[in-house]
C-alpha cells in the first residue's frame, strides 16, 4: 500500500513510499483509511522542527483520519468489520487517575498516533480499538476526517474558554484550529473577530470570510483599531490564542477586558515574559487548552453531522499520491486544511 512516510531525521526527509499494510495486532483494529488531514504538527515532523526530535523515522504521518473497520485483531469487542470511525488522535494508557477521568490526553504514558506510532497518511492503519469513535450515520466519512481538529476547537471554545451566547471574542490565528474555534463561537452565538497577519492573506483570511466569519488583518492597521471597530471601547471577553507567536499571547493578555479570560491553544517555539501584577490588578483568567478527548470528539461529530457548521470553505483535497505538493501548499498558508485521499 502507498503510505506518506518520514523515513529520516532530516528536514523534508520524507515522502509517499510502498510499504507493507499493517496487521491489526491485539485490541487493534485495521482501517482502510477514507481522509487523511495534515496538521500543523505533521509540518513541524516534517520539517524535523524543535521541539519534534522524539518523532522516530521511520513512521507513517497523520492522526486526524476517518475510515472503515477492516478487521480486528485478537481481544477486541465493540468494534466490528464495516464500523465507520475516527481514532482519538493521543490516547492514554486507561489505568491512571486521568485516563479514568477522560482526560487521556494528559496522561504521562500517552501515545499520539501518526507521531509515536503509525499514522493513517496511508491505505490502510491498525490503531488500539479502544481508542475509536463512530461515525454519525448521515455525516460523511471524509467529512469526519475533521474531527480532530474540531474537537481541540471546541475544546479550547467550549470546555475551557466556557464561551457563551453575546460575548465579544477574539481569535488570534486563522489556522484551521483558529477558524474551526471562529465557527464554533459564531455558533455559541458570540461576537466573533478572528485576527490574522501579512501571510494569512493570501489563503486564510479569505477562506475564514468565505465562512461568514468577520476578520482583521493586522498588517493593514493596528490590533487596537480592530478591536475598536467591532467592539467599540469595551475590548473583547475572550480571547482564543491559536497562532503560536508569543507576541499575540502577549496582546491577548493586555487587550482583553478586565475579568475577562484568555484561552492558550497554540504552541510556542519561544518563551515569553510577562508582567503578572498588571493581569492580577485586571483579574485576566489564562487557561490552557491540550488537544482533546474521547467526549471532544463526540461533540464535534456531533457538530459536523448536525450541518451547525460548513467546514467547506476552508478544505483542500489531494490524492495522497500528491502529499508532498498538499504539504508544501500547508506549510506556504496557501492551503487551510488539506485532506489526502488514499
Ligand atoms: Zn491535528
Ligand atoms: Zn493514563
Amino acid at each position: 500500500m502507498r503510505a506518506f512516510v518520514k523515513f529520516g531525521t532530516q528536514a523534508g526527509e520524507a515522502g509517499v513510499r510502498e510499504i507493507a499494510p499493517p496487521e491489526p495486532g491485539p485490541g487493534e483494529a485495521l482501517l482502510r483509511v477514507a481522509a487523511c488531514g495534515i496538521c500543523g504538527s505533521d509540518v513541524h515532523a516534517f520539517n524535523a522542527d524543535p521541539g519534534f526530535e522524539w518523532v522516530k523515522p521511520p513512521i507513517t504521518l497523520g492522526h486526524e483520519f476517518s475510515g472503515t473497520v477492516e478487521s480486528v485483531g485478537s481481544d477486541v469487542s465493540g468494534v466490528e468489520p464495516g464500523d465507520r470511525v475516527v481514532a482519538v488522535a493521543i490516547q492514554g494508557c486507561g489505568l491512571c487517575d486521568l485516563c479514568a477521568e477522560g482526560s487521556t490526553q494528559l496522561c504521562a504514558e500517552r501515545v499520539a498516533l501518526g507521531l509515536s506510532r503509525d499514522g493513517g497518511m496511508a491505505g490502510y492503519t491498525s490503531v488500539p480499538a479502544k481508542g475509536l469513535v463512530p461515525v454519525p450515520e448521515d455525516l460523511d466519512l471524509k467529512t469526519a476526517a475533521l474531527g480532530e481538529p474540531l474537537a481541540v476547537a471546541g475544546r479550547a471554545v467550549g470546555v475551557r474558554g466556557e464561551v457563551r451566547e453575546g460575548q465579544s471574542v477574539v481569535v488570534s490565528g486563522p489556522g484551521p484550529i483558529g477558524v474551526m474555534c471562529a465557527m464554533l463561537a459564531r455558533s455559541r452565538r458570540a461576537e466573533v473577530l478572528l485576527t490574522g497577519v501579512g501571510p494569512d492573506t493570501e489563503a486564510r483570511l479569505p477562506a475564514a470570510e468565505r465562512a461568514g466569519i468577520p476578520t482583521a488583518n493586522l498588517s493593514d492597521a493596528p490590533l487596537e483599531d480592530h478591536l475598536r471597530r467591532r467592539f467599540g471601547e469595551r475590548g473583547p471577553e475572550v480571547w482564543i490564542e491559536s497562532s503560536g507567536s508569543v507576541r499575540a499571547l502577549d496582546s491577548a493578555i493586555k487587550a482583553v477586558r478586565p475579568g475577562g479570560r484568555v484561552v492558550v491553544v497554540g504552541l510556542y517555539a519561544q518563551k515569553m515574559a510577562f508582567f503578572p501584577t498588571d493581569s492580577v490588578r485586571r483579574e485576566i483568567g489564562l487557561v490552557f487548552s491540550y488537544s482533546c478527548n474521547l467526549a471532544d470528539y463526540t461533540a464535534a461529530l456531533g457538530a459536523l453531522a448536525s450541518g451547525d457548521l460548513d467546514p467547506a470553505p476552508m478544505l483542500s483535497e489531494f490524492p495522497l499520491t500528491d502529499a508532498s505538493a498538499a504539504f508544501e501548499e500547508v506549510r506556504r498558508g496557501r492551503a487551510v486544511k488539506a485532506l489526502l485521499v488514499p
